[in-house]
């Protein structure tokens, strides 16, 4: 699997900017998102920060916090599940997502320009939209 490199960097001085308290949990919750090369859910990032099980609310509340300033992008299943991934502060991607392994290859194209136009002009705003692409990878085939 491709993985666009993470600017990090950019990640951490986001969050800093973002006055967003920084706490011992939310820190450990950073860095479990650091270790993984994919996207992942709630509950594994829970278990890789070493986060007791009453703490989901806690992991749950931070990926909000996350997505909120844009260091964090959720990834919608077809179960209706959420997965999450860290992505550079102001990117926007879509992924074609593997059903079964949750693995996911990211696409730097998204073709709602013309869909979102449309929206404005039927009065629409405050306009955002989801698209992702779902399927079997070529290692669960
Ligand atoms: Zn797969
Ligand atoms: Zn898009």
């Amino acid at each position: 699997m491709k993985r666009l490199k993470l600017n990090t960097q950019r990640i951490r001085s986001c969050l800093k900017e973002s006055h967003l308290r920084s706490t011992r949990k939310r820190e450990c919750i950073l860095e479990a998102l650091l270790t993984f090369d994919r996207p992942v859910s709630a509950e594994e990032l829970r278990d890789r920060a070493d986060l007791p099980k009453s703490d989901l609310v806690t992991v749950y509340r931070t990926i909000e916090a996350f997505l909120g300033i844009g260091i964090v992008q959720g990834i919608p299943l077809e179960d209706g599940k959420t997965i999450y991934e860290l992505t550079d502060p102001g990117d926007h991607h879509h992924h074609f997502v593997c059903r079964k392994c949750h693995k996911t290859e990211r696409l730097d194209l998204c073709l709602a320009g013309e869909l979102e136009k449309k929206a404005r002009k039927l009065g629409f705003s405050d306009i955002s939209h989801v698209m992702e692409v779902y399927g079997s990878c070529e290692d669960c085939n």
